[in-house]
């Protein structure tokens, strides 16, 4: 009964709504969207997928910033967060290069505090923390905006934004599909320019822990992510 998935790209009016929290007797459905998101998200190279950028105006996240080191095969473990809240955020903030699966063939810089501590469920309905820095931190909040229907031109001056809408215009006229990023650009921060969603690079290993231990790890590296 459903269609095949697909990534909705800007400016689709879904990818603006505030989406609605996961209530318990839809966990096992979320858990199937899940599982179908997980594998766009891989397809595509992304390190992050929301759920309305597939449609979906519920407050789910599959985010996974851990990428392969060169050459080899990236590992599939993909942290699924269930109506994340902020509870922390950092007080310094850095700029760094971001993509967005919706937002194909371009990167944005954009100003973001430099960890944060969200509370969540996960798709057992248990409560989590996940504690993230750095490049995850960033995938992180970058998720998180989705479901508030944030985009990364929301975060830009007027100026920058209209030059970067123009960007995306062109990219978008010259084919650019989910996964690709502006080309020439990356590695700016050494963490990364993927997109998948904001392009993080962090070992997000959580599945069904407790409170106060899933954690996203930074893995401090050079990789070069593209979306989200
Ligand atoms: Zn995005």
């Amino acid at each position: 009964m459903q269609q095949r998935m697909k990534i909705i790209i800007s400016p689709d009016p879904i990818l603006r709504r505030t989406c609605e929290p996961v209530a318990s007797e839809e966990l096992p459905q979320m858990a199937k969207l899940a599982k179908k998101m997980a594998r766009l998200m891989y397809k595509s190279d992304g390190c992050g997928l929301a759920a309305p950028q597939v449609g979906v105006t519920k407050q789910l996240i599959v985010l996974d910033t851990v990428l392969p080191e060169e050459g080899e095969e990236r590992v599939q473990n993909p942290i699924i967060i269930l109506n994340p809240r902020i509870v922390e955020l950092g007080s310094t903030t850095e700029s760094g290069g971001e993509g967005c699966l919706s937002i194909p063939g371009i990167t944005i810089d954009i100003e973001r505090p430099t960890s944060v501590t969200v509370e969540a469920l996960d798709l057992e309905g248990n409560e989590i923390e996940i504690s993230a820095e750095g490049f995850d931190a960033r995938a992180l909040q970058h998720e998180i905006d989705h479901l508030e229907g944030i985009t990364m031109f929301e975060h830009l001056d007027p100026i920058t934004c209209a030059t970067k809408l123009q960007e995306f215009a062109e990219a978008k006229a010259s084919g650019a599909r989910p996964g690709d990023t502006s080309v020439g650009k990356a590695k700016d921060d050494g963490a990364a320019q993927r997109e998948g969603d904001a392009g993080a690079q962090a070992k997000a290993s959580s599945k069904t822990k407790p409170r106060g231990s899933a954690k996203a790890r930074p893995k401090a590296s050079s990789a070069s992510l593209t979306g989200s």
